[in-house]
């Protein structure tokens, strides 16, 4: 369709087909990122055509986690080529400014950057779009909420009952806008042992109680993983690699997503 169409002025309008989810949190280090590039790599290896636009502009680690931290995006006729990874089109502001840059920019000029990868990137066809959003409730959410009021939205926290408010808030304030919260993921839960006893670094609850109070159910926990960890550092998503439990419980959480 022609971009003049397009009432919002972009192709993501809540009659695509593309199905659109944020992934949200109340606070950042909870594993948000991490999540979403396993979860976008597992629904593209269930043969998805998976977008993933990396709106944590303050704090975006997407490339890095995807193994494609020096990819640049090329431009054809106006629209800027997404890089893929692991079958995954990506972009991120991180492909934009220089990796010691640190990224100061008011309300506006968020909301710009949010349209624009809506509007001039060209992901064609895609059955998922995903979008690792900053933690918290600032101006990159309610620029979200606007431009995608019709959009899913994740809820990541911890086993912390102490993270449930702020987890809470992030998904009080994508509900305001219209969105609509589909669940809560608790991620860094317990650590099976060698001995069989299980390490709960972060105790345990905080996923069950922000579900409850956001009333959605909890979708998945995702135990402590070094292997996760690795594989982030390395830019090798873990669900590439079936058998580690953090892995095999995000692929679970794509099956049941797709
Ligand atoms: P956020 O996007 O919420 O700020 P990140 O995805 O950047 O969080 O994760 C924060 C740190 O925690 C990273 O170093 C990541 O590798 C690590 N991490 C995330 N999830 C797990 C997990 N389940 N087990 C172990 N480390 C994890």
């Amino acid at each position: 369709r022609l971009r003049g169409d397009r009432p919002t002025g972009h192709p993501f309008t809540a009659d695509s087909l593309t199905r659109i989810i944020a992934v949200t949190s109340g606070k950042g280090g909870v594993g948000k990122s991490t999540l979403t590039a396993n979860l976008a790599v597992a629904l593209a290896g269930r043969g998805l055509r998976v977008g993933l636009i990396d709106a944590d502009v303050f704090g975006f680690s997407i490339p890095g986690l995807l193994g494609i931290a020096d990819a640049k995006p090329t431009q054809v006729g106006g629209l800027i080529m997404p890089p893929r990874a692991h079958g995954v089109a990506v972009i991120s502001i991180g492909m934009f400014v220089d990796a010691r840059t640190a990224v100061s920019w008011r309300g506006p000029m968020l909301h710009r950057t949010v349209q624009q990868f809506l509007t001039d990137v060209h992901f064609g066809d895609l059955d998922v779009l995903l979008l690792d959003m900053p933690p918290g409730t600032g101006d990159v959410a309610i620029s979200a909420g606007q431009l995608l009021p019709h959009a899913e939205v994740l809820v990541v926290t911890t086993p912390q009952q102490a993270a449930a408010d702020v987890a809470e808030r992030s998904g009080l304030v994508a509900r305001q806008t219209g969105q609509t919260v589909i669940g809560v993921v608790e991620n860094m839960a317990g650590l099976a042992q060698p001995d069989g006893s299980v390490l709960e670094l972060f105790g345990s609850g905080g996923g069950a109680e922000t579900a409850a109070r956001l009333e959605v159910p909890l979708l998945a926990q995702i135990p402590l993983s070094i292997a996760l960890r690795e594989g982030g550092d390395a830019g090798e998503p873990i669900v590439l690699r079936p058998g580690d439990a953090a892995g095999d419980a995000i692929t679970r959480l794509a099956g049941e997503l797709a």
